[in-house]
């Protein structure tokens, strides 16, 4: 069973949040903005590196919400600073805590002068050894793959880069995930051990169409001087933005996932669309290409298992071969269906026989989710069974603290960079 916290009126973040909207926030800044920002409020030229040292560490190592709290910053800057600028957090609407560890936050950002607030989804799922952190990028989205709920809602906006970047800071504050916060900024932080270990940008949208923002959250998230997270722990998934491939992994050195999905353009035309501009050979090229790729550093290729559309043994055979000479891992996603979807989730059995021939190809565990098979055979039989079936399968899924949303989405999340 998971419980549901209403904090939206508890938290003093949240209370700061509302009174903040309108000012720019230093969070998602990089040091050029960071410094621009200052020496516009009048900070000395000479003093900014060592300013931006100082409130990068507050507020990626700390995770402080407020400048009052940074005890080394003079009083008359940390008033400045208040006046101008902003570092607390969006409002959280809810907080779903799964028996097993996983929890989802519902987050209202506020329009920070221009448009609407908008809302998003952001779920922890811890596993053994790290902890992953499932990541938006834009609400909504403006591709339609057939299988995708969020590709049913239009595309409101991207997120800004605080918008990214503050997802992570929500999580390590509500998991207590920062280290003493005994205000001495000399102090060595381990960047081990922390329970928000992964990062994967798999929530909703596609990050190669909102490239600039997710660039500078992904250098923020392995900055060493802040989150430190290590760059293998770090993966973005697209469904295919070819031009903009090479590009991020350049840039950030980050993992890359492909929602690949089928292996015949005809078929991944319908269920990923952005095929159609993007097709196979070419996506396969880039992904041979992909800065860093080495057995070491593979790419994830994500598959999706639908029902008698892509789950046969011929689909897991042309797999294998289409991804040859590429150091490659596959991720077998059953299908987490919605209410209106055209597709059921396959078989247990299929998507076994599928795995097993993925496996004997040298694919090591391409499902993986903690909870083994049992939880997993119950998603193969969701939508194929009578309502009453589907309310008993609920059931049993809830009885060890997950739903059906949560099964997909720890398929999703599951081995995403190294361990
Ligand atoms: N837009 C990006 C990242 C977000 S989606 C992308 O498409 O890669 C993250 C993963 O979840 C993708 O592989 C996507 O294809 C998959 N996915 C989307 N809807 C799903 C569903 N209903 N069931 C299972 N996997 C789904
Ligand atoms: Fe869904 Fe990703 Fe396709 Fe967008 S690109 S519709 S988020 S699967």
């Amino acid at each position: 069973m998971s419980i549901t916290l209403d904090i939206s009126h508890s938290s003093p973040a949240a209370e700061k949040a509302r009174t903040d909207t309108e000012k720019p926030s230093l969070i998602g800044m990089n040091r050029e903005d960071m410094a621009a920002a200052l020496i516009a409020v009048g900070v000395a030229e000479r003093q900014v590196k060592m300013r931006i040292q100082q409130l990068w560490h507050w507020i990626y190592v700390r995770g402080v919400t407020e400048f009052s709290a940074m005890t080394n910053v003079a009083k008359e800057l940390r008033a400045t600073l208040e006046r101008h600028f902003t570092i607390a957090r969006p409002e959280i609407i809810a907080e779903q805590v799964s028996r097993d560890g996983t929890r989802k936050w519902l987050m209202r950002f506020p329009p920070r002068g221009a448009g609407k607030p908008v809302e998003i989804e952001t779920v922890y799922i811890p596993e053994e050894g790290r902890g992953t952190l499932c990541v938006s990028s834009q609400v909504g989205c403006s591709l339609n793959c057939s299988f995708c709920h969020t590709g049913t809602q239009m595309l409101v906006r991207n997120l800004t880069a605080e918008e990214i970047v503050a997802q992570v800071l929500v999580a390590r504050d509500r998991l207590g995930d920062y280290p003493d916060a005994t205000p001495n900024q000399d102090a060595a932080i381990p960047s081990e051990g922390r329970l928000v270990s992964n990062i994967v940008m798999m929530g909703m949208g596609e990050p190669l169409y909102n490239v600039d923002n997710v660039k500078k959250a992904l250098l923020i998230f392995t900055d060493g001087d802040g989150l430190s997270l290590s760059k293998r722990r770090v993966t973005l998934s697209t469904s295919g933005v070819v031009p903009k491939i090479a590009e991020i992994g350049e840039e950030t050195g980050c993992m890359l996932a492909i929602s690949l999905h089928a292996t015949r353009d005809d078929l991944r035309d319908v269920l990923v669309p952005i095929n159609k501009k993007y097709p196979l050979k070419e996506l396969l090229e880039a992904c041979r290409a992909y800065p860093g790729l080495s057995n070491a550093r593979r790419i994830t290729f994500e598959y999706v298992m639908l029902k008698g559309v892509n789950d046969s043994l011929t689909d897991a055979r042309d797999l294998v071969k289409l991804l040859k000479g590429i150091p490659a891992k596959i991720n077998l996603i059953p299908f987490n269906p919605w209410p209106g979807s055209e597709y059921d989730c396959s078989e247990w059995d299929q998507i076994e026989t599928f795995a097993q021939f993925v496996n004997d190809a040298g694919y090591a565990s391409p499902i993986r989710t903690p909870r083994g098979r049992d939880i997993l055979a119950a998603c193969g039989q969701l939508k194929s069974e009578t309502e009453r079936l589907r309310k008993k399968e609920r059931e049993a899924l809830e009885s060890v603290g997950l739903n059906e949303a949560d099964l997909a989405m720890r398929a999703m999340v599951a081995g995403h960079g190294e361990d």
